[in-house]
This record gives structure tokens, C-alpha cells and sequence, in this order.
């Protein structure tokens, strides 16, 4: 089944990208355009694109150069699709002793399929929780630096060479349409417009940062010191979740462990439905699902729930098996659209999660992040689901790449906030008790500790996706790892040489010369945050939610994203309520970090 999908999303794409290419679609839309025809709003913005995408597929240029790009492109997208595959593929098992796991939960180490054998518990690097509880718990810094090697050299076999290919092809496409570089190329229909933009807007955070990340790492430094009883003991790569996970445990007296017993997945589940259906004015309803692909599936109706206008369907597909997409992401299925018989074709979308699966009489208890994650993809969910763009290509998340995670990261700050906390989550043993409040406090407190070192790993991420897209001599082979992994170094911590993260980096396929668009959209996130922050009811605020459904979801990208900002914030854009977020000190104006506040349109 896997290698036939496989084969016919090839098939697709490759007529996907022939379809750009149609000669006789491009010369009948270039005849219209010449007519000057008067058109406005979405139309107009239709037209606008549709022409500036044949440019960037190189119809504008002579017959042989555009058949070469057309080439260059298909063969793109095929390396592009072994380089997923490549991902999926890879697995490892990891055999440890009890005694190697010293630290780590006993809920883990009973969980299912952890313990396989006499005094022999599997851990799967690939496998996300796992590998995170394995890091932030496991004493035996060997065990941490293991596992650590073994999941960034997944795929390595074969995807630096993928990835060296992919590189050079991007290179090729970027050079022959008159682009300086791949990331000129990228960037150019997003918010920041040019490489270049992007790049300044991370240095500037990099910089800006490193005081709070220094500080940040001399303080785990301490305690890795203390631990191991040798005084210049360094904080690498596989140290940084233990050693936070200590210092919160320490300083803040939040047990990540213990916080499970508050989430519940079925209860965190119902608890959020109720939160966005407030919020956004939705009703969701579960229904029979006929085409399912694993037993248990679920099918939910969305309606207005003023008028009772269906709006669309959602799957949930909750946690891991194997061989399944190993992250968490919102896909689309079918695509909301106007039908030229002037019905509203209404989306149907499919969440994918991996949520640590019930075991025995435990339910599911999921950790904060996972809650975190829960609230940030369903926020995908329902932006594509109210879409009300007439044309699919606008409709939904088909918004620019550097905006499009805005909305989802500002709906992360619901699970740090007390008040929506205490809607759903309860000790599923006593469900009268609450999240005391001061842990409430201490967690948003430990947050803020650790701003330094989580941004600066996703700065680190942003920096070396950027720096793979520079520009580079055609001629020149590429050597992935040899630049990327000294950025790493450089904005993180120490590696250990033998690593490729690149080559288990999915982002690079899809995300490529956009992975800075996290760090952008966070500055859009936490201002548009700041209107629940002001409103009555907070992050619960039905009108401000309503708000964000009519301004962002509902007109995707129909309008200029910025207009949409900019009508949700009722003013300009700032980029101060991001900065404070992370801790930087207010800057003068003329250091502050340049980004979305200061981009045009
Ligand atoms: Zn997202």
C-alpha cells in the first residue's frame, strides 16, 4: 500500500507541476490579462498571482530554458518525496537496563512496548514522547548522549546525498529564473519578501538573545557541575532537556510527570471543543465515519452555531503505530472553494497526532506540550475549516508560509493561562482537584527560564535552513552537514561530530528557506495575543474570537495578510509584545529586531 501511494503521489506531482506548464492555459490567461480587464479584491489578486506564478516557473522564459526548469523542477519533486519517505522509513530501536534509564518514570517504562524482555526495555528514537522522555529524565548521561546520536543520524544513509541533490537543483531552478538564490526564490511570495529580510530578522533575534541564552546556559551548567562533580563539565546538545527538566523541578517545583495526571487525553479533548466552540461561535458533532483507515478513527461535523450552516468535517487520527507520519500536523483533504455552479464547497480536513496511547487501567495521560500541541494543530483545523475564500488557492492555511503558523502559536498561550486551564483539566483520579494556582505560576515562570534556550534552538533551525538556501556557485557541490552543523554549534550547543540533523529535518522538504517563518509568525502571534489579553473575558473573550475567525480565518488569503493583521489588531503591528515574551529587555528602536512590524504588505 505504502510504495503504491508512494508511486501515485509521484504520478500526481509530476502532472501537477506539467499543469504549470500548459502552454495553451498560460497563452489564454496572458490574452486575458493584456485586456487590461477591470477587476478588484480576491479576482484581482487572482489574477495578480496566477501571472507572477508562471514567471516563477519560467514561462517568461525562451522554450528551452523553461523546458529545462520544468525538468529541474519534477526531478525536485521526486527527491522531495524520497527524502519524506526516507524519514518515515527510518527506525531505532534502542535496547537499555533498567540501570540506563536510572531517573526515568515508571508510567514510561510500563508503557506498551517498553518492556521487552528480561531487565531490557526499547526505546524507539524515532518516536517522539519517547526519545523526550528518555532525554529530559534519564540520569546516565551516556543513555542521553546515545539516543541523542542515534536519532539525528537517522536516514543519514540516504538522505545527505538526497538532500545534496535537492540543493543543487534548487540552486539550478533559483539561478535560471533571474533569483540570486534558492532563499530569494522562497521568500519573495511571503511576508518577508527577500532572503536577505529573513536572514536579518534571525540574526537580529540571535543576537539579541544571546545574553538571556548565556545566562540561561550557565545556570544548567551549574547544576551539570554539581552533578557530575567536574567543575568545567559543558552543557551539550543531549543535556539541555535534563538539566531543564531539573532546574524546573528545583527552582519552580514543576513536576512535568506529575502534571500528566491533569490531562487526560478524552477529557483535554473535550475540554478544548468546548474552548473553541465558545470562542468561535462552532458546534462540533460526532458522527459515523464510513472510510476509516484505523479502528479508531473519529468523524466530527462542524455547524455555525448561530445559523446551524454546516461548515466542515474533521478526522482525528490520535496516536502512533507503526510506520504512521511520526509528527503532529493538520492535513487537508478536500479544500474549501466556490463551485461554478455557485455551491460552497465546505473542507474536510484530518488531524494527525502521536499522544502517548492508554495503557491497562491509565488512560491516555498526556504531558503539557502534548496539550500545547493539541491546542496549536486544532487551531489549523479550524482556520482551514471557516474558510469563506471564493478560490481554493486562498482558502483556509493556503496563507503565506511566514504567517500561516500566527494564529496557531498564539492559541499555544491558552494552555498557560489558569482560567481556561481550569475548564478541563483535572486530576483523573479526583477530578474536583484543580492545577493549584502558584503551579500554574511557577510553570509560566519555568517557561520564561527557559526562553532562551528553546528559542535559540529554533533560531539555530531558522539559521541553518536559511544558510543552506544562500547563494552558492552553480558549479559547486553541496555538503549539507558541513553547513549546518557548525550553525547548530554555533547558535545552540555543542554536537556531537558524527550527527546529521539535517537528514531527519522534514522541514527541509516542503519548510525549505521557510523554517524562519516560526520565528516570524511568533512575533504576529504574540501581538495578536495581546487583544484577548486586553478583553473582558481574556483568552476566552467570545467577541475577540469571533474576531479572529472573520479577519484571519475566514479570508485566508483572499485579502493582504497584513490588512487582515492589521483590521484583527485594530493598528499597526508591533513587534515589543514578542520581545518581552522571550525576555529580551525592551530595545531602543534602532536595535530592535526587524521583522513583520516593518515589512509593507
Ligand atoms: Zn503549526
Amino acid at each position: 500500500m505504502r510504495t503504491a501511494a508512494e508511486n501515485a503521489v509521484k504520478t500526481y506531482q509530476e502532472w501537477a507541476v506539467g499543469v504549470d506548464y500548459r502552454e495553451d492555459v498560460y497563452k489564454a490567461i496572458k490574452a486575458f490579462a493584456d485586456t487590461h480587464p477591470k477587476l478588484t479584491g480576491e479576482d484581482e489578486k487572482l489574477l495578480k498571482e496566477t501571472l507572477r506564478d508562471y514567471r516563477r516557473a519560467g514561462l517568461e522564459l525562451p522554450p528551452d530554458q523553461r523546458k529545462e526548469v520544468e525538468e529541474l523542477r519534477k526531478e525536485l519533486s521526486k527527491l522531495g518525496t524520497d527524502f519524506d519517505s526516507n524519514i518515515m522509513k527510518a527506525s531505532a530501536p534502542v535496547m537499555f537496563t533498567k540501570a540506563d534509564l536510572d531517573g526515568v518514570p515508571e508510567s514510561f517504562l510500563g508503557s506498551p512496548g517498553i518492556k521487552t524482555g528480561d531487565d531490557v526495555y526499547t526505546v524507539t528514537a524515532n518516536v517522539t514522547w519517547q526519545f523526550n522522555t528518555v532525554e529530559e529524565n534519564a540520569k546516565p548521561e551516556a543513555t542521553r548522549k546515545q539516543l541523542y546520536v542515534i536519532r539525528e543520524t537517522l536516514a543519514k544513509d540516504t538522505n545527505v546525498s538526497v538532500l545534496n541533490q535537492m540543493l543543487t537543483l534548487r540552486n539550478k531552478i533559483a539561478l535560471r529564473l533571474g533569483y540570486k538564490s534558492w532563499d530569494d526564490y522562497q521568500t519573495e511570495v511571503k511576508m518577508a519578501k527577500t532572503g536577505v529580510n529573513a536572514e536579518k530578522y534571525i540574526n537580529d533575534l540571535v543576537t539579541g538573545s544571546q545574553p538571556k541564552f548565556d545566562s540561561e546556559v550557565a545556570e544548567l551548567q551549574k547544576l551539570k557541575a554539581a552533578e557530575t562533580n567536574d567543575p568545567n563539565a559543558r552543557i551539550m546538545v543531549w543535556d539541555w532537556r535534563y538539566f531543564s527538566n531539573m532546574r524546573d523541578k528545583k527552582k519552580f517545583a514543576v513536576d512535568k510527570e506529575a502534571l500528566r495526571a491533569f490531562f487526560p487525553f478524552q477529557k483535554v479533548l473535550d475540554g478544548m471543543f468546548n474552548v473553541y466552540q465558545n470562542l468561535f461561535g462552532l458546534k462540533f458533532e460526532k458522527i459515523a465515519a464510513t472510510n476509516k483507515w484505523i479502528d479508531d478513527l473519529q468523524l466530527y461535523a462542524v455547524t455555525d452555531s448561530g445559523t446551524g450552516e454546516p461548515l466542515g468535517l474533521f478526522y482525528l487520527d490520535m496516536f502512533p503505530r507503526e510506520g504512521k507520519f511520526n509528527h503532529f500536523a493538520n492535513f487537508e483533504i478536500v479544500g474549501g472553494k466556490l463551485l461554478p455552479e455557485g455551491k460552497y464547497q465546505r473542507p474536510t480536513v484530518a488531524l494527525l497526532c502521536n499522544f502517548p496511547p492508554p495503557s491497562g487501567d491509565t488512560p491516555s495521560l498526556m504531558t503539557h506540550q502534548d496539550v500545547e500541541t493539541l491546542f496549536h494543530e486544532f487551531g489549523h483545523c479550524l482556520n482551514a475549516i471557516v474558510t469563506r475564500a471564493k478560490y481554493g488557492r486562498f482558502a483556509g492555511t493556503h496563507v503565506p508560509g511566514d504567517f500561516v503558523e500566527a494564529p496557531s502559536q498564539m492559541l499555544q498561550n491558552w494552555v498557560w493561562d489558569k482560567k481556561v486551564l481550569d475548564t478541563f483539566a483535572a486530576d483523573y483520579r479526583d477530578p474536583s482537584k484543580k492545577i493549584p494556582p502558584d503551579i500554574v505560576k511557577q510553570m509560566n515562570d519555568a517557561k520564561l527560564a527557559n526562553a532562551g534556550v528553546s528559542y535559540r534552538r529554533q533560531f539555530a533551525f531558522a539559521s541553518l535552513d536559511l544558510a543552506l538556501h544562500d547563494p552558492h556557485p552553480e558549479d559547486m557541490p553541496y555538503d549539507c552537514v558541513a553547513i549546518s552543523n557548525p550553525i547548530l554549534e554555533k547558535v545552540f550547543l555543542p554536537i556531537d561530530p558524527s550527527t546529521t540533523f539535517v537528514s531527519y529535518f522534514g522541514h527541509l522538504n516542503g519548510y525549505d528557506a521557510g523554517y524562519y517563518g516560526y520565528a516570524w509568525a511568533d512575533a504576529i502571534a504574540a501581538d495578536m495575543a495581546t487583544v484577548f489579553e486586553k478583553a473582558r473575558d481574556g483568552y476566552l473573550d467570545k467577541q475577540a474570537g469571533l474576531k479572529l475567525r472573520h479577519e484571519i480565518y475566514e479570508p485566508g488569503d483572499s485579502r493582504d495578510v497584513t490588512a487582515s493583521i492589521e483590521k484583527f489588531l485594530g493598528r499597526k503591528q508591533s513587534v515589543q509584545p514578542f520581545l518581552k515574551k522571550i525576555g529580551i529587555a525592551p530595545q531602543d528602536n534602532k536595535k530592535a529586531p526587524a521583522g513583520p512590524p516593518h515589512q509593507g504588505g
